[in-house]
């Protein structure tokens, strides 16, 4: 028996030997994929907290958009620019137009126990002092800015993908799920496209919103300034695209807390569930449902073959999210660590808006869903826009 199982050990090394030397030449998605890294992503992250809430209109929101510009530039990133634009509060009026609560947002069904949901406003519920001072500022209506950067494609620098996150937040906490996690993700994208010996056909725009949590308000002021210049050469002659021809949009909005539904009390477990996915969703209803769809699947294939750890899911419910603006304009898909109308919407993330929404509140097993987002969509961009390695 020793002596067969030997034999077989041998056999099976040098089958793994012929294995790795018939291998193509090394996929250059698995090695682009290979340099996002959880530590890295982690300190991203973390370097966004050091602002707070990073709530839009105060000067810890404009401090954090001058620190993600400067991290965009020292990435390499090309075309680091600003929109800038006007935020006026609306004025409710005394009307509220009360919603169907037995339907989720976006269209979805609510299944299951569901826990209240809301945005914290009270400071007193943030216990530590020096934090509660850092998000005191309260809004000021007015100018807004928000930055993007631009990996330009070789062969058509005049089409691109957008890729995005909201870098403003709400709550008295850091917003560092809600969404420090999704700008991360997308800086981190920028920082591995934007290496000098990467080389894609198409652009890629790396877009950190402001003012999502007002109303998608930064998001919807970038399609109002720039819808129409998409694929104009400017100046004529120059082969500059100053706004490439839209080909698809995808947001990242909470990337990292997957703990399941909330029990019969309305508490949740404090780890990650073992069957934690990336929710990949594009809404039926957009005038782009279809190229919504198909880019979906894209991105799940893609989560199949690079992603690490977690799978991915795709549903038809998108909504309250920076894609939103997109999505009669060009396919727009939103990956979330849940389902926000059907499971966030029905409590499964206790941290979302509040307090607790800290750096410190998450835990390795947290943060890697986030990763593997990173991983699902640098991997599908990368084929999507035909990116090699010199
Ligand atoms: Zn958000």
């Amino acid at each position: 028996m020793k002596t067969i199982a030997v034999v077989l050990l041998a056999l099976s090394a040098r089958l793994a030997a012929q294995d790795t030397a018939q291998a193509p030449a090394a996929d250059p998605v698995a090695q682009l994929v290979a340099r996002l890294d959880l530590e890295r992503y982690k300190a991203t992250i973390k370097g966004l907290t050091q602002f707070g809430d990073r709530r839009q209109g105060t000067a810890r929101n404009r401090a954090a958009v001058d620190w993600i510009e400067q991290q965009l530039r020292s990435y390499g990133c090309s075309d680091v620019s600003r929109i800038t634009y006007d935020f006026q509060p609306e004025v409710r009026q005394g009307v509220r137009t009360v919603r169907d609560t037995t339907r989720a947002a976006g269209g979805g069904r609510y299944r299951g126990i569901r826990a209240p949901t809301g945005v914290n406003t009270d400071s007193l519920r943030q216990p530590d002092a020096k934090l509660r001072a850092l998000d005191a500022e309260q809004s000021t209506p007015g100018q807004r800015q928000e930055v993007y950067c631009t990996k330009i494609g070789t062969t058509h620098p005049d089409e691109m993908y957008i890729v995005g996150g909201h870098m403003d937040g709400i709550g008295w906490g850091e917003a560092a799920n809600d969404d420090g996690s999704g700008t991360a993700l997308v800086m981190e994208l920028a920082r591995v496209f934007s290496s000098p010996d990467v080389r894609t056909d198409r652009s890629i725009r790396f877009a950190l919103w402001n003012n999502e949590e007002t109303g998608l308000n930064g998001s919807q002021a970038y399609v109002t300034q720039r819808q129409a210049l998409q694929g104009k050469e400017d100046p004529p002659g120059s082969g500059k695209y100053p706004e490439p021809k839209w080909l698809g949009m995808i947001q990242h909005d909470m990337m990292m807390f997957d703990h399941g539904m909330p029990r019969a009390d309305g508490s949740l477990s404090p780890e990650q569930r073992p069957e934690a996915d990336v929710n990949i969703e594009f809404q039926s209803s957009a005038k782009f449902a279809d190229g919504a769809q198909h880019l979906a699947w894209v991105f799940q294939t893609a989560n199949e073959k690079y992603a690490t750890d977690y799978p991915a899911s795709v549903s038809a419910h998108m909504t309250n999210t920076d894609s939103r603006p997109f999505q009669d304009v060009v396919p727009a898909i939103s990956l979330r660590e849940n389902e926000r109308g059907t499971q966030i919407g029905a409590g499964w993330d206790p941290n979302w808006h509040q307090p607790t929404d800290r750096y410190a509140t998450y835990n390795d097993k947290d943060f890697r869903l986030g990763l593997n987002a990173a991983q699902t969509t640098l991997a599908a961009i990368a084929q999507l826009v035909g990116a090699t390695l010199k």
